[in-house]
């Protein structure tokens, strides 16, 4: 574990006085696993590809806005994006990718903020794959929680829970934030290539750790 950084930043949108961690790793690295974990013990834990479904899920947010720049044959019968579609679009057309992004970013920060606003529990985990290259939620966090394993082991999980290919996952990999440079970015660090025996163990650690340093982030009067 790093220094321990408590300040509030200035120039940090709402919630003051919540303490919150950004919790993030590579595709199949653990993320989901160590979130759950800590949930478990009682963090609140915002996960933004999960708000970015429900987004885009029947009677979602973003689902108008994604019919008007995308056209109705963007949007399944039963009113959720058609997600195979959409994600062949943008891996096509990065002006696609753009305007998507530019549809569900704000939408999902929105979100994201609302749902921290209302936790009661003692801090706040927001689950960011691709936070180590986005400089809105490397500030909007108090500290970088980074999951870690080997990217083979990466590879292996996610071949077997996604029924892809190496070369898919491999594919996936190449879009997202290096291993060093996730590292490089991290306060804290989960190593995920065990079993469960080690991965407990560090999650209660670090999930004292976090309720120490959420004991100084009382709110602001
Ligand atoms: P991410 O959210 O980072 O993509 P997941 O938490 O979904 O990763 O984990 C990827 C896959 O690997 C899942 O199928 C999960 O059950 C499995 N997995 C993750 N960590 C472990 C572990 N320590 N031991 C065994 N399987 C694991």
């Amino acid at each position: 574990m790093r220094d321990v950084h408590t300040e509030a930043r200035p120039d940090l949108p709402a919630t003051p006085g919540k303490f919150i961690v950004g919790l993030t790793g590579g595709i199949g690295s653990g993320k989901t696993t160590v979130a759950n974990l800590f949930a478990e013990r009682g963090a609140a834990v915002i996960d933004t590809d999960v708000v970015a479904h429900q987004l885009t899920a029947p009677g979602g947010l973003a689902i108008s806005a994604i019919r008007d720049t995308f056209g109705e044959t963007f949007i399944n019968a039963d009113g959720a994006m058609d997600r195979a579609k959409m994600r062949a679009q943008v891996f096509a057309n990065p002006d696609a990718k753009t305007q998507l992004e530019a549809i569900l970013h704000p939408l999902i920060r929105k979100e994201v903020e609302r749902a921290a606003e209302e936790a009661s529990a003692p801090y706040v985990i927001f689950v960011v794959p691709l936070l180590v290259g986005s400089d809105y939620w490397q500030k909007r966090v108090s500290r970088v929680l980074v999951v870690d394993c080997p990217e083979a082991l990466q590879i292996q999980r996610v071949m077997q829970r996604n029924a892809m290919t190496r070369e898919q996952v491999l594919a996936i990999m190449a879009t997202q934030a290096t291993r060093a440079a996730r590292l490089a970015a991290a306060d804290d660090i989960v190593v995920n290539e065990g079993g469960l025996e080690t991965l407990v163990p560090a999650v209660e650690r670090l999930h004292a750790h976090y309720l120490a340093l959420s004991a100084q982030f009382l709110p602001r009067k």
